[in-house]
């Protein structure tokens, strides 16, 4: 059978991990669980040095303990949440909004393009800026405007497929990726989006509150990634152009004129 969990000195330093398993069979193990390290409690590594001083230094309820490095091979645990982890995602990830951010999108566009070209397969992408956002902040306060971008952060990620990606692109500004996806469907979700905007609640005013505008671009043809944001940027300029709480394409036309 394989056992459980990782080795204690497969541990990143500062990581938090449960005890799993402790091998007794060894005489110094034994002597720790005597000490108090037993499975099923949380230990943070603080130190491990299997070269030079041979020692692992653990925090356990508050208190540290040290011994042999080499008995880190007879302990196995499973990490709780690990600071790298938590590092990592907070890297990726806008705080306001928990949307990825606009560094993780540039990673993600140019991989993912790349991945669509090559197997032939649509791709779009959508540019979403909410309307008059400036007068909503000035209106109700920053606060509230911190409010209106989670709640539509909230709504873009609930309304999507859990394979597309929703990024805060800029301040107000959304950008969702969507795989699979061709220019006319593209429209289709874009419009969705944009008419549950306006359902969006927000106290103690209700609906209404709240318009987006969109501007989409889609695969084929097969233009360069920067191209396609470009003229997703450009439509949605347009949309802005011609009214606002509409979703436009590059063709400098309403995209529900039979994209
Ligand atoms: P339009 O309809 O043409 O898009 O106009 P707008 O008012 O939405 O756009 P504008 O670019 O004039 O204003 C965007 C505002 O967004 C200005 C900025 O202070 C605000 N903003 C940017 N980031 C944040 C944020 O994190 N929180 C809040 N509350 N406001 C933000
Ligand atoms: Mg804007
Ligand atoms: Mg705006």
């Amino acid at each position: 059978m394989k056992p459980d969990g990782l080795f204690l000195g497969d541990l990143y330093i500062g990581e938090l991990a449960e005890i799993v398993y402790m091998d007794i069979n060894v005489p110094a193990v034994k002597r720790l669980r005597d000490m108090g390290l037993k499975e099923g409690i949380l230990v943070e590594l603080i130190s491990y040095d299997p070269v030079i001083n041979k020692k692992v230094l653990l925090k356990v309820n508050n208190a540290y303990l040290g011994f042999e490095s080499e008995l880190a091979n007879f302990i196995r645990v499973r990490p709780i949440k690990s600071f790298y982890h938590l590092y990592k995602e907070s890297a990726m990830y806008d705080s306001l909004t928990g949307c990825l951010n606009r560094n993780t999108a540039y990673l993600f566009l140019a991989g993912e393009y790349e991945k669509a070209v090559s197997n032939k397969l649509p791709f779009s992408l959508i540019l979403i800026d909410i309307d008059n956002f400036k007068k909503i902040n000035d209106t109700y306060g920053h606060d509230f405007g911190d409010r209106v971008l989670r709640k539509v952060g909230e709504m873009l990620k609930k309304n999507i497929r859990r394979t597309d990606n929703v990024f805060r692109w800029g301040g107000e500004e959304f950008l969702i990726l969507m795989k699979g996806v061709n220019l006319k469907q593209c429209y289709l979700i874009a419009e969705r989006l944009r008419e549950l905007a306006k359902s969006i609640e927000i106290s103690p005013f209700g609906t209404g509150i709240v318009t987006i505008s969109a501007g989409i671009d889609g695969t084929p043809p097969y233009i360069s990634m920067d191209e396609l944001l470009n003229r997703a940027d450009k439509a949605l300029y347009m949309a802005k152009k011609r009214g606002k709480n509409m979703v436009c394409t590059f063709y400098w036309r309403y995209a529900n004129e039979n994209v």
